[in-house]
């Protein structure tokens, strides 16, 4: 199964430091919906891994989450995309839990809901947190130069981004880019040979 696992908040929609807290503040990033798409339509699997803090914080509850949620799978069918599964963490920073990414558990949750071996998944955000929650489970990180990361140049990364971390403009980049390295074969297409296949 091919299994992309996205950060929500700085890589899908624009981030905010008062919190996402209404369907109204919910706002696609410029191509993200797009994005989303087209990698359902080369056959990727999308679920989403995000810290909603602010439930944590009380300021907004699941309802308000839901609302949230349903406001961005609509614009998404818009697109003809889907997000399989969203998983997310509603802990404030001072529970203690094990889903709170750096922590892995939403990347363990997804795993077993999927039963996907999370090396063949790739992980996908805007801050070291996100890819290092992933890249702890196996996921291939991917940061986006959105969100938290809008600021960042592409060389050299920060400290705290795991090896191998691979730096794009932002989803519609990473998808480019994914595709290009994978293209999806079409039903009844034989694949030509790859330039580097022996002759
Ligand atoms: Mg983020
Ligand atoms: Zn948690």
């Amino acid at each position: 199964m091919k299994l992309v696992i996205l950060d929500r908040d700085g890589t899908i929609n624009a981030d905010s430091d008062e919190y996402i807290k209404t369907p109204e503040e919910w706002q696609p990033l410029p191509g993200a919906l797009e994005a989303i798409a087209r990698l359902n339509h080369a056959g990727w699997h999308v679920a989403v891994a995000s810290n909603q803090s602010g439930l944590g914080r009380g300021l907004f509850d699941v309802a308000s989450l839901n609302a949230i949620h349903a406001k961005m799978h609509k614009a998404l069918s818009a697109y003809g995309g889907r997000i399989d599964a969203i998983f997310y963490c509603p802990h404030s920073p001072d529970e203690g839990c094990q889903c709170r990414k750096p922590l892995p558990g939403l990347f363990e949750q997804i795993g077993e809901r999927f039963g996907v071996d999370l090396h063949t998944t790739h992980v996908v955000g805007d801050t070291p947190r996100d890819l290092q929650a992933g890249a702890s489970v196996g996921c291939q990180p991917h940061l986006v130069l959105t969100g938290k990361a809008a600021g960042l140049g592409e060389q050299p990364l920060p400290e705290g981004y795991p090896a191998g971390t691979r730096v794009h403009r932002d989803l519609a980049a990473f998808v480019d880019w994914l595709i290009a390295r994978a293209p999806a074969p079409r039903p009844g297409q034989v694949q030509p040979p790859s330039a580097d296949a022996p002759a």
